[in-house]
């Protein structure tokens, strides 16, 4: 997905901006002009029009990509986006390699769902995804899912984590024993500086003011740290999760990410369905992570053949029923649902994602207790017109 989603009515303090990013007056107009930092459309969020957010859809110098900056009470204020993690392939060396200054290591459970950053802006909740957009459909469930105590008194951090759960637009998945979307946090850092709570404060404060947060698997020293974590992968994946990320308990050194081969096969069974949209890097990635993750458990013939027989599954199944489906007429399309309890949130989420080139059918809203239920239908344009242009005989 790379269409923007913003708007035109471009009114930003170029020099106060430059004076609060230490940046020179014609870096930000430059940045304007080559759509770096754009203006976000706020879908209603602020109601007197008079709150603007603009976001970097790029990393620039040490400011993040997906970090927005706004004003408020004639101050800038910075939310940082979120790091890129970085996998690793081989567990033990990685391991090593990456933390080798510091004795023990953090395991934390990766979620599966997808990232949002949390702010207060002025007494009220907006929820921002990774690139910085305001998703009307996160802000609403961050506003009905979060009591507003933790930013009365911290006004000035940002939680980071996963929307997590069946009514998800993006990622949905049943395997948490979610009813629902539930936010679990993973990150709380600084407005501005971006600064990071250290993991243990972190997670002392999330539980002080009752928030959700991802399992806390253990601290482990690095020697043991590679048998613990195979250990943990192996039991998230007999129940469908993702993975874990591990961290520098002072959350100096960045962290790693490593996943359950399980994952990566429900990831490449999703994918393959819609062949033709998704990215090719996408599905390399994940064959070759399977390699890796074969020669490090030092896999006997039985297990290798489970591994190429689930690998080969995942990637042939769902792509011959999307052939046959279309072959027989019908259009493919990835079901998603959300929840809510204002009407009015269905509208402008339809127009989010309109304004992000998503081809969606949304159904009528069906009430389930005070809430509703809205199924999505979203068309995967690419994949059926190359299917249905090869049924036709078509070349490739
Ligand atoms: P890429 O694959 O290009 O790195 P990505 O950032 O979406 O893209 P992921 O594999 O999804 O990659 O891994 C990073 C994401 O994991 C984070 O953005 C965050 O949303 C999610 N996440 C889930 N649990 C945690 C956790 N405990 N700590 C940090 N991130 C977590
Ligand atoms: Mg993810």
């Amino acid at each position: 997905m790379n269409a923007r989603p913003d708007t035109a009515d471009i009114e930003l303090d170029i020099e106060g901006a430059a004076d609060y990013l230490n940046m020179s007056q014609s870096k930000i107009k430059g940045l304007l002009d080559r759509k770096i930092l754009l203006q976000v459309w706020d879908g209603g969020w602020s109601r007197d029009q008079s709150q603007r957010f603009f976001r970097f859809d790029k990393s620039v110098s040490k400011i993040e990509h997906g970090s927005v900056l706004y004003q408020r009470n004639g101050s800038f204020e910075l939310i940082r986006g979120f790091p890129k993690i970085q996998r690793a392939m081989l567990l033990g060396p990685a391991l090593e390699s990456h933390f080798s200054t510091i004795k023990t290591v953090a395991v934390e459970e990766k979620m599966n769902g997808y990232n949002v950053r949390v702010a207060d802006i002025g007494g009220r909740i907006a929820a921002f995804t990774r690139g910085g957009l305001i998703c009307p459909y996160s802000t609403d469930r961050a506003q009905n899912l979060l009591k507003h105590d933790f930013f009365d008194q911290h006004p000035d951090l940002v939680l980071y984590g996963e929307m997590t759960g069946p009514d998800n637009p993006y990622v949905p998945k049943n395997v948490y024993n979610i009813e629902s979307l539930d936010f679990f946090v993973f990150d709380i850092r600084h407005k501005d500086s971006g600064k990071p709570y250290l993991l243990h404060e972190r997670r002392k404060l999330a539980e002080e003011y009752g928030l959700n947060q991802v399992t806390f698997f253990g601290e482990f020293s690095l020697d043991d740290a590679q048998d613990e974590i195979a250990s943990i992968i192996r039991k998230l994946g007999k129940v469908q999760h993702e993975g874990v990320v591990i961290k520098d308990p002072q959350m100096i050194l960045d962290p790693v990410k490593y996943t359950c081969s399980q994952s990566n096969c429900a990831d490449l069974q999703h994918a393959f369905k819609f062949y033709n949209d998704v990215g090719r890097d996408y599905f390399f990635s994940r064959v070759v992570r399977e390699g890796f993750q074969s020669v490090e458990w030092n896999e006997n013939e039985t297990e290798l053949q489970k591994r190429c027989l689930q690998l080969g599954e995942s990637i042939l199944r769902p792509m011959i029923e999307s052939i046959k489906q279309v072959k027989d007429g019908t259009r493919i399309a990835d079901d998603v649902q959300i929840r809510v309890k204002d009407l009015s949130i269905i509208s402008t989420y339809q127009e989010y994602l309109r304004r992000l080139s998503v081809d969606a059918v949304f159904s009528e809203p069906e009430s389930i207790g005070d809430e509703y239920i809205v199924k999505i239908k979203k068309l995967n344009q690419s994949t059926n017109d190359k299917t249905e242009s090869m049924c036709k005989g078509e070349l490739w």
